[in-house]
């Protein structure tokens, strides 16, 4: 196996060389930061009065952390430290209905972060005369755009295929003899699932590598996905508030994901004491953003459980690697890719009237793919014999919670009284897809 580097310099640069500019980038981030309305009030409640506090890496721990609600609530530009006309893309989390957690670039923000997609793809050992399909959902997500632009720049012929459509992925894998596809684990093992429909077998396909992401997977489904299709399968994680995918990849080794960190300060904390803990032990992964002066985020708290994986890997590259994701600390769900919070389902239920206030969230495994049930108990008046009104009702309902969640859920109408009512803190939420 060749090793291939996009910037060798910078991905295996001497520790101490790579603090140094890490020091040098974070300084420059916390003096962006003052520009912004909300740092520029947080940032002096910690004792911080500018750039010139950060002496050290150590000084990281004397800063703030920033939470998702924040960026909620500093929504649309309370964040931003340029000039509106200096921004060239924003993107939002996925997923996400009423007030979203948006990010900004400049074009010089753009470039770093394409640059940086570019290196995780190289990385992997893909070149230039690769055909790449990228079946990661466009639009908001960054999912999708952001690996789309490393990948041009790499000079990859890119298929901007998006996610759905499964006779359509296939023919042009077929006909441009796809090498390289982006996906969700469950999209590809979905996909798999209906290959047979198109008289289409692995060996059919020029397909080597599938980069996946977007939510957690074992390492028990990378190796099937690897054994169904015949490729290899690398894990990719990031999150739109740092920028989307190329944060942290895999490289050939496929032994856990490097973190850019020339361009990320990657931290573990104890969730409870909010303490950071040392390498090698699990905890809550916060993150600096060190390359984007459009919006500058401190200490940003994940909620993504992992560990930092002490010792190098064997490819050279200096920069340190993150375990496959744990779980996380709070009660997101991720639903074939898109993160919901089952706050949002509950919003659209106590909004109906119709609907009584118990209601249970139920997810499954439904073949390779996810399915959530929300089962909801009605109000006495409602349950007539009348199924036509019983069915309106179900579609009424179900179609406000895709409005909301942007996922078509299965809706189950229980009689009052009948869901468990469960004793103290209620529990609402019954993720089965765990093992
Ligand atoms: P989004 O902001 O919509 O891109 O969602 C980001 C979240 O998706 C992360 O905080 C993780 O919880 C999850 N995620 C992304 N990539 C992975 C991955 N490779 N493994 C596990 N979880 C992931
Ligand atoms: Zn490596």
């Amino acid at each position: 196996m060749e090793i291939k580097y996009w910037n060798k310099d910078i991905e295996t640069m001497e520790r101490g060389e790579l603090e140094k500019l890490q020091l040098q980038r974070l300084k420059k981030t916390v003096a962006q930061a003052f520009k912004t309305d909300f740092y520029s009030k947080k940032l002096p409640q910690s004792g911080i009065s500018g750039a010139e506090d950060i002496k050290s890496l150590e000084d990281l721990k004397r800063l703030p952390f920033t939470v998702k609600n924040d960026l909620r609530e500093a929504y649309p530009y309370g964040m931003l430290a340029v000039d509106r006309s200096e921004v060239v893309r924003m993107h939002a989390s996925s997923g996400t209905t009423g007030t979203p957690t948006t990010i900004y670039m400049t074009a010089a923000d753009l470039a770093a972060c394409t640059d940086i997609t570019t290196r995780s793809l190289v990385a992997t050992g893909v070149e230039k005369s690769d055909v790449f399909q990228n079946m990661m959902t466009y639009g908001l997500f960054t999912g999708g755009i952001v690996l789309h632009y490393g990948a041009e720049n790499l000079g990859m012929m890119v298929i901007p295929a998006s996610s759905g459509n499964t006779s359509r992925q296939f023919k042009m894998m077929k006909d441009f003899q796809t090498s390289v596809v982006h996906a969700t684990p469950s999209y590809m093992l979905y996909l798999h699932s209906r290959m047979h429909e198109f008289d289409i077998t692995p060996s059919d396909l020029k397909l080597s590598k599938a980069y996946v992401g977007a939510e957690p997977h074992s390492e028990d489904v990378r190796k099937k996905i690897e054994t169904l299709w015949n490729i290899d399968v690398y894990n990719s994680y990031g999150l739109s508030e740092m920028n989307g995918p190329g944060l942290a990849f895999e490289c050939i080794y496929k032994d856990c994901m490097h973190v850019w960190e020339d361009a990320y300060i990657a931290e573990i904390i104890d969730p409870e004491t909010l303490e950071p803990v040392p390498d090698g032990e699990e905890g809550e992964l916060v993150l600096t953003i060190l390359h984007r002066e459009a919006m500058p985020l401190i200490r940003y708290r994940t909620r993504d459980l992992t560990r930092i994986v002490p010792g190098q890997c064997r490819c050279g590259r200096t920069h340190r690697r993150l375990e496959r994701m744990k779980g996380r600390t709070d009660d997101m769900l991720i639903i074939n890719g898109v993160n919901v919070f089952p706050s949002q389902i509950e919003e659209v239920i106590m909004r109906m009237p119709e609907v009584g206030t118990n209601y249970l969230i139920v997810v499954q495994k439904s073949g390779p793919l996810d399915k959530l049930i929300v089962k909801t108990e009605v109000t006495k008046d409602v349950l007539t014999d009348d199924t036509r009104d019983l069915y309106a009702l179900k579609a009424k309902i179900a179609e406000n919670l895709k409005a909301s969640i942007f996922i078509n859920p299965v809706v189950e109408l229980h009689e009052h009284g009948s869901l468990p009512v469960s004793e103290g803190k209620a529990k609402r939420v019954l993720d089965e897809r765990k093992e």
